[in-house]
Parts: C-alpha cells; structure tokens; sequence
C-alpha cells in the first residue's frame, strides 16, 4: 500500500525522520506553524520555511471522543472512529504546535513529557492509498 501525505507542506515527506514544516519570521524572530506568508505578530512579507525540532514537552492535551466536523475532517467516521488524543506540544525556542497523539489515554500522559514527531495512518484514500497524518508520542526509556 503507498503512503501520501494528508497535505503537502505540512511535513517533510517521505522521510526517515519527519519534520514539520513552519516558518520563521526575518524581521521579529517568531516561528509560526503551520508556515505563513506574513508575519502574524509584526505583519513582515519576510517569512523564510523553517523545519521544527522533532522533540518538543507535553504542554495541554485532552481526548477527541467523537469525530470532528467535516470538513475539514475526513478521516473514519461512524464505527469506524477510534478516539485519539489532541494536545500542544511546546517545541524550545520555536512554536506550540496544536496536534493529534499517539496516546488517546490521558491517565499515561503527564505535563511536560518528552514527545517526539512520528507519521500515523489516518484514513485510506480512494485510491487506496495510506493517507499519514503527523502526531506526537510519548518518548520512551528515557529519564526527562
Ligand atoms: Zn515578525
């Protein structure tokens, strides 16, 4: 089965170790994700695409319990729908990225947490394709 991404430019794809693609501004400094055009803290055209850390800290997180509106949402529906967790996860001197998690179980996930950027399966497309979807999963076997 091939793989596509669930967007282009959201994620470096395919790759051994993704990368999610934001910007950063040249004027003021702040990183943005998803990438922008302009700035939206000081309004620059001078936006360049910055590729994030892979490992951010747990910041917020909760359990999506029934499928989001669509659209934008197009993955399983109905009883195909498997609750998944959401969060932020803070990436160190760049952004908070709004994200889906690996983990749905909220008793396992505590703040501040080491997670570290994978692809998931999110739903197959018509032409049966595997469409990924980026999350963040709890790093393991390691002290934080
Ligand atoms: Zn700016």
């Amino acid at each position: 089965m091939a793989q596509v991404p669930v967007a282009d430019g959201v994620f470096t794809f395919p790759a051994a170790e993704p990368q999610l693609i934001g910007s950063r501004c040249g004027a003021c400094g702040i990183v943005t994700f998803p990438a922008q055009d302009s700035c939206p803290r000081c309004a620059s055209m001078s936006m360049t695409e910055q590729r994030l850390a892979r490992r951010g800290r747990l910041w917020a997180w909760t359990t999506q319990e029934f499928p989001p509106p669509s659209p934008p949402y197009a993955g399983p529906t109905g009883r195909d729908f498997v609750p998944f967790g959401v969060g932020y996860v803070v990436l160190p001197g760049e952004v908070k990225v709004e994200t889906r998690l690996t983990e749905a179980d909220p008793a396992v996930l505590t703040p501040g947490m080491d997670m570290e950027l994978v692809l998931v399966p999110f739903r197959t497309d018509d032409d049966g394709n595997e469409v990924v979807t980026f999350a963040f999963r709890p790093v393991k076997g390691e002290a934080s």
